[in-house]
């Protein structure tokens, strides 16, 4: 069935980081000025590329990586002109930046707000030096703290702070620690993860003392709990956020907005096309200017895709998945295509419905994996 697009999300990739952290499977390494200035190079050109092909609205934009704070104001303020050359964005776009503790000043930060950007999303990971210094982060929290302090002084009203769990060495009490002082600064919003181990990693090949699977399970209801009663609203499985703070850019991807993904490896959706751009930096200066040229994994995506993918995503979300969403996108109702795994999941207790859409229990939110499974083909 095809959708009428009225707006769109844009994600830039920045592949730039001061120094590889130990758990980190992210497109990213240390550049130097030259390739720093050499990418955004060709970041320009495929911007410029873009320019008039898609008419509709950017609703948000996020400048990820790697770390988009690394690099040169100079450079960000090129890419942030390029972007509103090419792409004409609503009135008031939510407009975010990944910030590393360790690289901001206030100076920096104030050129952020001048450029449009208005929200920042600090990587703190934990409160304590020790877990910060395992994980190969460039920072103390002491430092966190005083980057915190700049960008409220900057003006930013609308921050976010990751925070990690399931960290080696971490307790469930360091853990609560590390919640509470993060509550205490008041944040808009709070990212909450667990650490995975990727392969090729450099954990990947430690012996690491990880918290057991109980002690996560604690952890993880703890951070509910203890976020609840500081007046965060989790609406995602791992994201809590203040009244009217939940970041508009990643529940797009929830929702299956369509996005379009610039930059080094960035990942796009539009139309239920997806493509992933090149993750080899050789290919991508060559051939930015034609980023046809950028473009692997290309799909069309069946149905049956859209599908999964609308239950696998939305399932994530607190709210869950709409009756009616699902029945404008596809034609058919929710029932006729899923009505044994809704059957046998809420049997479960691992999923309720309101009528009017379903979502995850408490219990089906620690077993989500389980969940979306169901509803694969
Ligand atoms: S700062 Fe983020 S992107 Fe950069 S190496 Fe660390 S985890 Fe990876």
């Amino acid at each position: 069935m095809e959708r009428k697009r009225k707006a769109f999300r844009l994600y830039v990739h920045i592949p730039f980081c001061m120094k590889k952290c130990a758990y980190c499977d992210f497109l990213s390494w240390r550049g130097s000025r030259e390739e720093q200035e050499r990418y955004v190079q060709a970041l320009c050109r495929e911007i410029d590329f873009y320019k008039g092909r898609y008419p509709e609205r950017v609703s948000s934009l996020f400048l990820g990586g790697g770390t988009p704070s690394v690099l040169d104001p100079r450079l960000l303020d090129m890419i942030m002109d390029r972007l509103t050359g090419a792409f004409s964005f609503e009135e008031d776009p939510e407009i975010s930046i990944e910030v590393n503790p360790g690289t901001v000043t206030l100076e920096r930060l104030r050129d952020h707000k001048k450029m449009g950007i208005d929200r920042i999303s600090f990587g703190l990971q934990s409160t304590n030096d020790i877990q910060l210094e395992r994980l190969g982060r460039i920072h103390t929290y002491r430092e966190f703290l005083e980057g915190y302090d700049m960008a409220r002084r900057a003006g930013f009203e609308n921050i976010n702070v990751d925070l990690m769990s399931g960290i080696p060495g971490q307790t469930l009490e360091s853990w609560r620690q590390d919640l509470i002082r993060v509550t205490e600064l008041e944040p808009e919003h709070i990212s909450a993860y667990s650490l995975i181990i990727e392969e090729g990693t450099p954990f990947a090949q430690m012996d690491l003392d990880l918290p057991g699977e109980d002690e996560e399970r604690d952890m993880y209801e703890a951070t509910a709990a203890i976020l609840g009663e500081k007046g965060y609203i989790q609406y995602e499985i791992s994201n809590y956020a203040r009244p009217g703070r939940a970041c508009a850019h990643n529940i797009g991807y929830w929702r299956r907005d369509d996005y379009l993904g610039l930059g080094l490896g960035a990942a796009s959706l539009m139309d239920e096309k997806r493509w992933n751009n090149t993750d080899s930096i050789e290919i991508y200066l060559a051939h930015a200017g034609d980023p046809r040229r950028l473009h692997v994994g290309v799909e069309d995506l069946p149905v049956r895709e859209q599908m999964e993918e609308m239950m696998f995503l939305g399932l994530r979300m607190m709210e869950g998945v709409r009756r009616q969403d699902f029945q404008a996108a596809f034609g058919v109702s929710l029932e006729t295509v899923y009505k044994e795994a809704i059957r046998r999941m809420a049997g479960q207790g691992l999923l309720a419905d309101d009528g009017e859409r379903i979502f995850l229990t408490r219990r089906g939110i620690s077993l989500a994996d389980q969940v979306s499974v169901e509803f694969m083909f």
